[in-house]
């Protein structure tokens, strides 16, 4: 990682990467008795070696660091380094706020304090039948804190969830970490990236408890309609299991599809929201986000999920006080012409992008995105002499052209590559004029 990691976020940067050079000899220390009683768990281990960075730092260290190309960070995602992705005045205001209201500065309720929980309750209630209540919402550390607080409260013995063949890799490490089976289902390219229901029927059985569905979908780009979210409820309902629907895109819409919360269908089978202001508001240093309950008839209360939701974060680290009282603020005051800037800036980089790829026929979206910042592509190899699979495509197309993208092994894809659209311009532009470069190297020569 160390040298490059300033390109994944600049915040990474740690002074050992100063160091790396003088590295000194490690002296084997032992305590007063021969040997320190105390060592490392590595209880996280495995569910931490899901995660991309590994990778990341990989194909970093695999640029050219002399090259006058300078290097393309298009493997990861996080638009908020770049200025044309800054957070609107509002927010920064309402956390300027209160911060010097000075009534910011105590311990919060673990489940969030009332005006956050009120506020979260208005914003999403907008789009829903059923209206929830500031009970029905809890204030978490970013939707990262929503989805270990949802495995861990339905984990148990035997229990299995199911998970999209392409997910949020926390899903994964949590449900690893919290012993919890996971069962995969796949998502239809040529349909739109729909949900294969059927798939999902035949991977359930009793000790299934939840499906997690992501929309708008990340890495997909997708928004699912509303015909097809309401046979998800229907499935959910058939197998008696709860939804998780992670909507943490759902300001980040650019296509013609409307978003529709899953939420509407809380009636036919119960459904957790997640979500947070991360991507919306383009601030995911902020930390802060929600679990929201959409449970009309009640049956979170009836089945302890509500208690045990409570218990965990009673034992968990809340997000800063300031930001749960900046919350409301943030959430009522941006005007919609923020996000429909920024939206209006991925869109034109989604079309750029996507007309360029023509020029790469290696390369196959099977659907224009309408909404997150990724381009998702299926790699052709047929048509390129010397490169194996993704990461060998990845790796190579780094060392040549100081371009990182994403090998889909890493999401569970393997021979897809994904782009980061949620850049500047310039870049998408270059990191496509190298491309062209690398694909005319590598093409297949034509046998007659
Ligand atoms: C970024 C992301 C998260 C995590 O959101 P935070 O608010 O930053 O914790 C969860 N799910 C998906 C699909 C994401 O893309």
């Amino acid at each position: 990682m160390s040298q490059h990691m300033n390109l994944f976020v600049p915040s990474f940067k740690t002074d050992q990467d100063e160091e790396v050079e003088h590295k000194t000899e490690t002296q084997t220390l032992t305590g007063g008795c021969g040997a320190w009683r105390f060592k490392g768990n590595s209880a996280a281990k495995e569910a931490a070696s899901v995660s991309m960075k590994g990778t990341l730092a990989r194909l970093f260290n695999n640029c050219s660091k002399d090259d006058i190309k300078t290097i393309l960070p298009l493997g990861h995602g996080d638009p908020s380094v770049y200025p044309c992705f800054q957070t609107s005045v509002e927010a920064e205001n309402a956390v300027v706020e209160s911060l010097r209201s000075g009534a910011a500065n105590s311990y919060a309720p673990g489940v969030g304090i009332l005006p956050a929980r009120r506020a979260v309750a208005k914003y999403l209630n907008q789009d829903l039948p059923h209206k929830m209540k500031s009970d029905d919402i809890f204030i978490t550390v970013g939707c990262c804190q929503g989805i270990e607080t949802m495995i861990q409260a339905l984990s148990g013995p035997k229990a299995n969830i199911l998970l999209p063949s392409l997910v949020y890799p926390l899903y994964h490490s949590h449900a690893i970490h919290s012993l919890v089976e996971i069962r995969k289902y796949n998502l239809l390219p040529d349909q739109d990236w729909e949900i294969d229901l059927q798939g999902v029927e035949s991977i359930a059985d009793d000790n299934t408890v939840a499906m997690v569905i992501t929309n708008p979908h990340n890495p997909c780009g997708n928004v699912y309609t509303y015909d097809h979210l309401k046979k998800v409820a229907e499935m959910a309902k058939k197998l008696g299991i709860l939804i998780i629907s992670d909507e943490v895109y759902n300001q980040t819409i650019y296509g013609e599809n409307p978003f529709v919360p899953m939420g509407i269908f809380a009636l036919i089978a119960p459904v957790v929201t997640l979500g947070s202001i991360s991507k919306g508001w383009l601030v995911p240093g902020w930390r802060i986000g929600w679990i929201a309950m959409n449970d009309p008839n009640n049956i979170f209360k009836t089945t302890g999920v509500i208690e045990s939701i409570k218990e965990h974060l009673d034992i968990s680290p809340d997000p800063s006080t300031i930001l749960q009282f900046a919350l409301p603020n943030i959430l009522e005051k941006t005007k919609k012409e923020f996000f429909e800037m920024n939206n209006s800036i991925l869109s034109q980089n989604v079309d750029m992008a996507f007309n360029a790829l023509k020029a790469i026929p290696c390369l196959i979206c099977p659907k224009k995105p309408e909404s997150c910042t990724y381009l998702l592509t299926k790699l052709d190899l047929s048509l390129l002499e010397d490169i194996t699979d993704d990461v060998d495509f990845c790796m190579k197309l780094a060392q040549e052209e100081n371009l990182v993208l994403l090998p889909g092994e890493v999401l569970g894809m393997k021979n897809w590559v994904r782009f980061s659209i949620g850049v500047e311009r310039s870049m998408l532009e270059d990191a496509f004029v190298r491309l062209k470069g690398f694909f005319a190297r590598h093409i297949k020569s034509q046998s007659t």
